[in-house]
């Protein structure tokens, strides 16, 4: 690969700095993958080859045709927070960095829809919206430091999901601005069916300059922690609250081992399992009615604005996984959706497993159901047992979303989606964006 002409060709586009010191290299070829030994083990030596960042539009386009030139594949990364090494180059080349194209470009004052650049960080576009009495629908608990354009482009679901179920449902991306990779890169607006085939495809098939997106009117949501003293009243008690009218954006339910290591932003720990919940203001009462009903102890924290970076829902979904990595960082994890009923499959592995499995659980809504989604911690005994572990889940009938495999095909249920592929084909049929990670499209 001629990287001695493709740098001096990037280094003449304007609003583009390169990053070309070793230790920017290594820091940009990186993502939060380590929370899995497994690809800890199989991407510690990728290495881009040269790191740019691009300012505006018409500089991701120069990038794009000058990689395309010279053959070099393209890896794009928004803040680098994915856990499947997603922003990782595979085959070395450039990585570009998303972060500094970050305009809120019109909010609807009366829909709330929001076209906003990739690399608007969801805390500011947050911030954005709540001018306009709205907020994010869904966003991860890396929600101060991701990028949007990095969330739709490698991440799922998160807080609001209990709610509005996960980032692929039909209704929550409603448009793109991607950039093609191409000899002549083309800026194309895609409308919301014809984006799909970008969600959640790592930045394979297009570069996704701007999207469109729905918001949700703000609410004051209330942080309110409930401790159980057995773990099948926690589990049955999440379950009434997650099917009462009442309004949820969280309800996460930790076994008590787990609130022993977190901060103690949801109080200290009481020996017993916990509940964390997001709950609309008119719904404090009710869900202090169903914990009393099961001599559960409830406390209101307050309004979740005030808490700003230490609030709940920076101990729940991977923010779990971190907090108890801190304390010990054997411990990994595993993401499923448990079959109902939930607690017999929870008790036959936890019986099989013993402390190595500890259960985290997340209330979502999916394909509009209520339902528990599991992200428990693992201790890693080698990856031997992390796979009896997975086929023993499977075996209970759970559908597990591996965290430990590095294509979109591999981290979901395992089938290749015709769409993501034919997207492909159109935006980058030479294969160089971030090759390697569509399974349907063989590097
Ligand atoms: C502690 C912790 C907690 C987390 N919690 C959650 C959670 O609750 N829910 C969740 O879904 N995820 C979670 N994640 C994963 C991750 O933080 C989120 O998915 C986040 O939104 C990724 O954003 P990013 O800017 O860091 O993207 P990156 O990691 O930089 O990129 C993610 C993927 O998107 C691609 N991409 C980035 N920008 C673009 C673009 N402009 N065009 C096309 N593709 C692009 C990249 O190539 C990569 O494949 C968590 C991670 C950690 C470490």
């Amino acid at each position: 690969m001629g990287f001695d002409a493709l740098h001096h060709e990037l280094a003449a586009i304007a609003d583009l700095s390169l990053l070309i010191s070793p230790a920017d290299l290594d820091r940009y070829s990186r993502d939060a993958y380590d929370y899995s030994p497994v690809l800890r083990e199989q991407l510690s030596q990728c290495r881009a080859d040269l790191v740019a960042s691009a300012a505006s539009v018409q500089a991701v386009q120069a990038v794009a045709a000058a990689c395309h030139r010279h053959g070099v594949p393209l890896t794009l990364r928004g803040a680098g927070t994915g856990n499947y090494g997603q922003s990782v180059p595979l085959k070395g080349g450039v990585v570009l960095l998303m972060d500094a194209l970050r305009e809120v470009r019109s909010i609807d004052p009366v829909s709330g829809v929001v076209t906003v650049e990739c690399g608007c960080l969801m805390r500011d576009l947050d911030r954005a919206l709540a001018v306009h009495g709205r907020q994010l629908r869904l966003f991860p608990s890396t929600w101060r430091s991701a990028t949007i354009g990095g969330f739709i482009g490698g991440g799922s679901g998160g807080i609001g999901s209990v709610r509005w179920g996960f980032l692929r449902d039909p209704g929550h991306l409603l448009g793109l601005e991607v950039v093609t990779m191409e000899a002549s890169p083309r800026l194309l607006q895609l409308e919301a069916a014809e984006a799909e085939a970008l969600n959640h495809a790592y930045g394979t098939n297009g570069i996704i300059t701007a999207l469109t997106l729905s918001s949700a009117a703000r609410v004051a949501w209330q942080e309110v922690v409930v401790d159980c003293a057995d773990w099948t009243t926690a589990v049955e008690l999440a379950q009434r609250c997650g099917r009462a009218a009442v309004e949820l954006n969280l309800c996460t339910v930790l076994q008590s081992s787990i609130v022993e290591h977190l901060p103690s932003w949801s109080g200290s720990p009481r020996g017993q399992h916990r509940l964390l919940l997001l709950v609309a203001p008119d719904g404090v009462s009710t869900i202090e009615r169903l914990a009393h009903s099961v001599q559960a102890e409830m406390h209101v924290l307050g309004q979740e604005d005030d808490h700003q970076g230490n609030g709940l829902r920076e101990l729940s979904w991977n923010h779990t996984t971190l907090h108890l990595r801190n304390h010990d960082p054997n411990w990994t994890y595993l993401q499923m959706l448990l079959p109902q009923p939930e607690l017999g499959c929870m008790q036959a592995l936890q019986k099989r497993w013993g402390d190595d499995l500890v259960w985290h659980l997340e209330a979502v809504r999916q394909q509009g159901a209520f339902r528990l989604a599991a992200l428990p911690l693992v201790y890693w005994r080698g990856a031997q047992a992390l796979q009896d572990l997975i086929d023993d889940c499977l075996a209970q009938g759970a559908f597990v979303f591996n965290p430990h495999v590095i294509t979109v095909e591999g981290g979901g249920l395992g089938v290749i989606d015709g769409d993501q592929v034919a997207a492909k084909h159109r935006h980058d049929p030479d294969g160089l964006l971030n090759p390697g990670k569509l399974g349907g499209f063989p590097a």
